[in-house]
C-alpha cells in the first residue's frame, strides 16, 4: 500500500534538494523568470504532486513534468506500477527527479507550435534530448548525494549532440535559454529523420542479439536489451549485458521499469 500523502511529502524534500543542487551550479545563467521560479521553489512553493489512479495525459505514465498540465508542478501516478510500500514506491520515484527538474529550466520547445504543426515533434524530441542530456551529466556530478534513473532518451542526446555540433553553442546561457536553436526547427529535419532511422535499425538488431539466450528468458532480454539501445542510443551496453551474461544466471536479468517521463 502507497500512502500518497506520505510519498509526496517524501517526494517534495527529495525535489528541493535536487532544486538547490541545480540553484547552486547554474543560477548565474538563469533569467531572472527562472531564477523567480526555482527561488519560490525553495521557499516553500510545492514541487511535487502525487495523484491517485492514472494520469489523465497518457494511462501508464509515471511521471511528467509541470509543463504538460500548465501547472508548475511535477505529477507522479504511483498507482500506474504495483508498489507494495511507500518507501519502494520513493525509491523508484525519486530517481525521474532529476529529469523532471530541468525540465522547468530547459524550454526550448516553448516557440507555441500547433498541435499539428510538423516542427512540433522535432521540438519535443530535442527538449527531452536536451533535458536528459544535462540530467545525466548533473547526476555525474552529484552522484554521493542523487537517486537518477535515465530515461530512454539515448536517441534524443543523440539528435541534441547534432545539433550542438552544427551550431556551434553549448553555453549554459544558450541551453536555458528558450528559443536559441530551435527558432527554424524545419533545418534540422534531416538530422531528425536520420536519428529516426537508425533508431530503428538498432532495435531491428534485437531478435537477433537475443538468440544467444534460452527460449525461455528471451522474452524477458528482449525488453531488457531494447531498454538499453533506447537508454544509450547505441548497442554498447546491450551488448555489455549480453556478455556479461554468458555465464547465464536468472538473477542476472533485469527488470527494468520503462519509466515514460
Ligand atoms: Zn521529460
Amino acid at each position: 500500500m502507497v500512502d500518497h500523502e506520505l510519498l509526496e511529502a517524501k517526494l517534495n524534500e527529495e525535489a528541493r534538494k535536487i532544486l538547490a543542487l541545480i540553484k547552486n551550479d547554474y543560477y548565474q545563467f538563469f533569467s531572472d523568470k527562472k531564477r523567480e521560479v526555482i527561488d519560490s521553489y525553495l521557499n516553500g512553493e510545492k514541487v511535487v504532486i502525487v495523484n491517485r489512479g492514472v494520469s489523465i495525459y497518457r494511462d501508464n505514465t509515471i511521471a511528467h513534468g509541470g509543463r504538460t498540465l500548465g501547472d508548475g508542478k511535477i505529477h507522479f501516478y504511483p498507482d500506474v506500477r504495483d508498489y507494495s510500500s511507500t518507501e519502494e514506491a520513493f525509491e523508484k520515484c525519486k530517481g525521474l527527479l532529476p529529469h523532471e527538474c530541468f525540465h522547468f529550466f530547459i524550454q526550448p520547445d516553448d516557440l507555441d507550435y500547433k498541435e499539428e504543426d510538423p516542427r512540433r515533434p522535432i521540438a519535443g524530441y530535442y527538449t527531452e534530448g536536451l533535458v536528459e542530456k544535462e540530467a545525466r551529466k548533473f547526476y555525474e556530478k552529484h552522484k554521493d548525494t542523487v537517486t537518477f534513473e535515465k530515461a530512454n532518451y539515448g536517441f534524443n542526446i543523440n539528435f541534441v549532440n547534432m545539433i550542438q555540433a552544427r551550431v556551434g553553442a553549448t553555453e549554459y546561457t544558450d541551453i536555458f535559454s528558450e528559443k536559441k536553436y530551435l527558432i527554424d526547427v524545419d533545418k534540422y529535419k534531416d538530422e531528425y529523420e536520420s536519428v529516426l532511422e537508425s533508431k530503428k535499425a538498432l532495435l531491428a538488431k534485437v531478435p537477433e542479439l537475443i538468440k544467444v539466450f534460452p527460449l525461455s528468458f528471451q522474452a524477458e532480454m528482449y525488453q531488457t536489451i531494447r531498454t538499453l539501445i533506447k537508454q544509450d542510443g547505441s548497442l554498447d551496453s546491450a551488448i555489455q549485458k549480453i556478455n556479461s551474461c554468458k555465464s547465464f544466471r536468472i538473477e542476472d536479468l533485469d527488470d527494468p521499469d520503462d519509466p515514460d517521463v
